[in-house]
């Protein structure tokens, strides 16, 4: 059985508050674990989600202010300690190499583990593996941003009733699927579409063409809404989504279960956000994001 869920690990933006920490995420897609934007505090906030360092696989820095990448050199010099015995592969925007290279080698220690450093200047596709395709489209943020996005594979869904109806069974099932036909019957006779799922992470961002195309169709949106729609003046000027943008985003795009996050020490009243959100016309699955929360890829339609 696959998991496929996301951890949240930290949900402020710029700074950290009693309640929520530094930005940071952990996307559990089947054997992989996927680490989005860990801010500073990461480590300890894998810690208490009971996430290892033997659980990552590859990390994906949308940019680099601090609450996005501070974290990194706690989490890299983890993983050389904890001996992760498989290879690490790290994405972030090129213009920012000169910041992964410190926060790789902030301080000293022993590096023990291969990682692989994968700097995105373009759109397109990072990554190609059985379970995903990993995309990256630039946003719009006072420094370089890109989000990224996770697009399973089409597959074909085996229906066992026209399988019966046809007699085919057995070795002939596995035939029929390789070869797309078996005598007169067709792949298309004894199967349906299976649409892949999709997981996309938008984060410090104003509206532009890259949000909308990466929220496109997706099973779950994790997103920025750093201010409330009142605020969208100081929004538009740093480069930020307020609740009601996000929300409007996951409606045109179809979005199935929406995550807001990244808030601004500003703002108390977590429930305005969802509230906002709504009033946007968003009418899927809605979640306001605290720290430690888990939630699951939704189940295929
Ligand atoms: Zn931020």
């Amino acid at each position: 059985m696959s998991v496929r869920e996301l951890v949240v690990l930290g949900t402020a933006s710029q700074v950290p508050t009693r309640h929520r920490n530094h930005n940071g995420y952990l996307l559990r897609w089947d054997g992989e674990g996927i680490l989005f934007d860990p801010g500073e505090g990461t480590q300890r906030q894998m810690l208490r989600a009971g996430v290892a360092a033997h659980d990552l696989h590859r990390i994906c820095v949308t940019h680099f202010h601090g609450d996005h990448s501070l974290g990194l050199a706690g989490v890299i010099q983890r993983i050389n300690l904890d001996r992760v015995p498989h290879e690490i592969t790290a994405h972030y925007p090129r213009s920012g190499q000169r910041f992964f290279d410190r926060l790789r080698y902030a301080t000293a220690y022993r590096e023990t583990v291969p990682l692989t450093e994968a700097p995105v200047d373009a759109d397109g596709t990072l990554a190609s593996t059985d379970s995903y395709e990993l995309e990256a489209r630039k946003l719009s943020h006072p420094v370089e941003a890109y989000g990224y996005r996770l697009v399973e594979p089409d597959g074909r869904r085996m229906l066992p009733e026209r399988l019966a109806s046809y007699g085919i069974r057995g070795a002939d099932v596995g035939r029929i699927q390789r070869e797309g036909a078996l005598g007169d019957v067709t792949l298309g006779d004894v199967s349906e579409l299976r649409r892949g799922q999709r997981f996309a992470f938008v984060m410090d961002t104003r509206l532009c063409d890259g949000v909308y195309e990466l929220a496109q169709g997706c099973d779950l949106l994790v997103i920025e809404s750093t201010f409330l729609d009142e605020d969208v003046r100081l929004a538009v000027d740093h480069g930020h989504l307020t609740a009601g943008q996000a929300g409007a985003v996951a409606r045109d795009a179809g979005v199935r279960h929406l995550v807001l996050t990244h808030f601004s020490q500003r703002y108390s009243e977590p429930e305005e956000f969802a509230r906002q959100a709504r009033a946007a016309g968003f009418e899927g699955e809605l979640t306001v994001a605290h720290d430690l929360l888990r939630v699951p890829v939704p189940k295929r339609q």
